[in-house]
């Protein structure tokens, strides 16, 4: 971090400041200019507030080198980091597909999409239990006994499950039940549940938010590792952009940026991006291109009656196509399709 102070600082100005840094246990190089002195500091930085050194009368400006992101950061992990969900592994040269309806409806629904997913090639079941949607109005989600019926269709299938988790109230039961915790893009600076999740022992999965940047979305990921939980996978779901033709845009972008910021996992969620079914195959194509480490898609066994985001959910059959389609473009990335 350099610290730019005013012209008109003091030799004094400048000791005391040098000191309040070093009280911090950083290392301060002075650079004495014509016009003004350069603070330049080493160490350990991401503690320190930019806002609070800003106000202080002697400093004219703050700029930050390094990231203030640590334990996510690429530059202290070159690896890629490999997440473990229940066996089925997420990063690095596996390609993992998560696929199932936007939410649980009924044992019926989940048993036979769980079925047709798993026979179609896809390793993780995707259903909502707890649906934070835009309109109270709107369906919430069966809430617990929806959760039940995911792990009955886990028994009925053994594929992992990925689960949205909506408030810490739910962090114990989502511990002892669920194989990934999805925080929704919502939630992705909901910073009191991100700090619960940190404490839980199962992998997550960290959505972007609507308008988040890539430096957010990796704090956020950040916070949640920073209280242990380091099983982090990031998922771009399309962001919010000028364009209203589509639901959202996906930021195809994001994947190589993130994999150039961190070690983290990266998939792609091409049905929220899109917000319809045409769009689902040839996100889903531009995400595997540009390096994704996995999918997670809407399925619904009757996406005309289905009580959400049955407009961008695929037919299981459907599913089944993209996924022979699919195949060829993940092994010509060098990734193999893992369940
Ligand atoms: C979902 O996965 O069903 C969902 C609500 O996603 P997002 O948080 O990305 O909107
Ligand atoms: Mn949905």
């Amino acid at each position: 971090m350099v610290v730019i102070m005013k012209p008109r600082a003091s030799q004094n100005d400048v000791r005391k400041l040098a000191a309040y840094f070093e009280a911090r246990n950083l290392k301060v190089g002075i650079t004495v200019g014509m016009g003004c002195t350069i603070l330049g500091l080493v160490g350990d930085t991401t503690a320190l507030d930019i806002g609070k050194i800003q106000q202080f009368d002697t400093v004219e400006r703050v700029t930050r080198i390094s990231e203030p992101y640590k334990k996510a950061n690429r530059k202290f992990h070159p690896e890629d980091t490999v997440v473990d969900v229940s066996g089925v592994k997420v990063g690095h040269g596996n390609f993992t597909v998560m696929a199932g309806p936007c939410s649980v409806e009924s044992e019926e629904q989940i048993v036979s999409v769980a079925r047709s997913v798993q026979a179609a090639g896809a390793g993780i079941l995707r259903g909502g239990a707890f649906k934070p949607r835009t309109s109270p109005y709107s369906f919430q989600g069966m809430g617990i006994p929806g959760l039940n019926l995911m792990l009955e269709a886990k028994a009925e299938t053994g594929l992992p499950i990925v689960t949205e988790l909506v408030s810490p109230h739910y962090c114990e039961i989502f511990n002892e039940k669920v194989d990934l915790v999805q925080i929704g893009a919502r939630n992705m600076q909901n910073f009191e549940l991100l700090k619960e999740v940190g404490k839980m022992s199962k992998p997550v999965l960290l959505k972007r938010g609507l308008c988040a940047t890539y430096e957010e979305w990796i704090m956020s990921a950040e916070y949640i590792m920073s209280q242990g939980n380091e099983n982090v996978i990031l998922c771009e779901r399309g962001i919010r952009t000028t364009e209203t033709y589509t639901r959202n845009t996906l930021d195809v972008s994001a994947i190589p940026c993130i994999k150039r910021m961190s070690h983290l996992p990266i998939v792609v969620d091409p049905s929220h991006s899109g917000g319809y079914r045409y769009l689902v195959e040839p996100l889903a194509l531009a995400a595997i291109a540009a390096g994704a480490d996995g999918l997670i898609i809407e399925v619904h066994n009757d996406p005309d009656h289905a009580k959400c985001d049955g407009q961008q959910s695929l037919t299981p059959g459907q599913f089944d196509t993209l996924m022979g389609k699919m195949g060829k473009f993940v092994e010509l990335m060098g990734k193999t399709i893992v369940r």
